[in-house]
């Protein structure tokens, strides 16, 4: 396990339990048993074993992408942990409470592609984040055990929701402004220049995980509860359903609980309620596990207007590159704000916001809208009728 218990944050994302302190490198490697170490082939073997997928919301096989990075070599090993979605807060956890945890998985990736440094991407204004990972690299630095570790050094990006948009991260780290750039292949982790492997916080943890304990690594995910008053970060298990959260945390569960964030889908609970939190599983029945973000409408509130205001909050952040995004998504949200107070939703209504989307989707150099999009269309599934 990566956590004892839930960490309870505040609905302002600060951790809420001044008990919870971020664990020293003697308890961390008591915990883990050390680090292991092990060399790129047997590392891709176990990445493979426990079919490991990227916790950043794609769900691309770790080993896959890390593949051709071992034989091309890699400049550098970039740990995003910029969560610009605001309703996640498990990067914030895991680096604030087991800093050491992510930077064994950093050094164990950046070994299997010899990089010459490792970056922890945060964004500005994440302030405890940033302190937890220097005092864990001061901690190391002055451990003669660690001297020809990689070396780790902490960049920050603007606090916006595309800080951590990939391509963005890889801009960044290279000096460039962090925008988004158009990427042909997703999966493909570099664009041009010196290779670059970037790699979501809780991806790493899990590999550093990986790398300690062996064939004993035990396959669990992070999921943030963002509930009305506070948001709480839980290790759940493949064999754990929603329903079982639900019922352990006392919740009274929702009609629809929206999957993934701001750019993640409204789903009924009825369908969700017997479903495994496993992310395997969950992709079997259509259903996406992204960032292991939970939310619902908050109290006294209507779902379509909850999605219009979500809606406006991404057209906010659109990095301003391209015109389907800059135009389309704020006339989207404004439709939608329409559409929440009318007592009716006409068809010539549904038709011309089914127009637009069709205007905005995959028009994009990079997924923001696409992600928008996807909401906007589930919150009309599961809200269009409700008045
Ligand atoms: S699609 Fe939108 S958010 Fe993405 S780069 Fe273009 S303008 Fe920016």
């Amino acid at each position: 396990m990566i956590f004892d218990h839930e960490v309870r944050f505040t609905g302002e994302g600060r951790l809420a339990d001044p008990t919870q302190s971020r664990e020293d490198l003697l308890t961390h490697e008591m915990r883990t048993g050390g680090r292991r170490m092990a060399n790129a082939e047997s590392l891709l073997a176990r990445l493979e074993r426990f079919e490991l997928t990227g916790r950043g919301g794609g769900h691309f096989p770790v080993a896959a992408k890390l593949r051709p990075l071992v034989k091309a070599g890699a400049d550098t090993v970039v740990i995003n942990g910029s969560e610009g979605e605001t309703l996640s807060s498990k990067d914030a956890a895991l680096l604030q409470l087991r800093p050491h945890l992510v930077i064994d998985g950093a050094q164990a990736l950046a070994r299997a592609v010899r990089a010459r440094r490792i970056v922890i991407w945060l964004h500005q204004g994440a302030d405890a984040t940033v302190s937890s990972i220097i005092a864990a690299c001061n901690e190391r630095e002055r451990d003669p055990r660690y001297k020809g570790d990689v070396t780790v050094r902490v960049m920050l990006g603007p606090a916006r929701y595309l800080t951590g948009e990939a391509s963005a991260v890889i801009a960044g780290v290279r000096g460039e402004p962090v925008l988004p750039r158009f990427i042909e292949n997703p999966a493909k982790p570099w664009i041009d220049g010196d290779p670059v492997l970037v790699q979501n916080t809780e991806t790493a943890a899990r590999v550093g995980l990986i790398d300690s304990l062996g064939i004993e690594y035990h396959a669990t995910s992070l999921v943030t509860l963002s509930l009305h008053t506070h948001r709480l970060v839980v290790e759940v298990d493949p064999s754990d359903s929603f329903a079982g959260l639900f019922r352990e945390f006392g919740i009274e569960p929702p009609e629809h609980l929206l999957l993934g964030g701001f750019g993640g889908e409204w789903v009924p609970w009825s369908k969700l309620a017997n479903v495994a939190l496993d992310p395997h599983l969950m992709r079997e029945r259509g259903l996406s596990f992204g960032t292991g973000i939970i939310s619902m409408v908050p109290k006294g509130r209507k779902g379509l207007e909850w999605s219009a205001e979500m809606l406006e909050w991404m057209a906010g952040e659109s990095a301003g590159q391209c015109g389907p995004c800059i135009f389309g998504l704020p006339e989207l949200a404004k439709k939608y704000k329409a559409a929440a107070h009318a007592r009716h939703i006409s068809d010539h209504r549904r038709h011309e916001i089914e127009r637009l989307m069709h205007l905005v989707e995959r028009r994009g150099a990079c997924r923001h809208p696409d992600g928008a999009i996807r909401m906007a269309r589930s919150a009309l599934t599961a809200f269009g009728e409700a008045r």
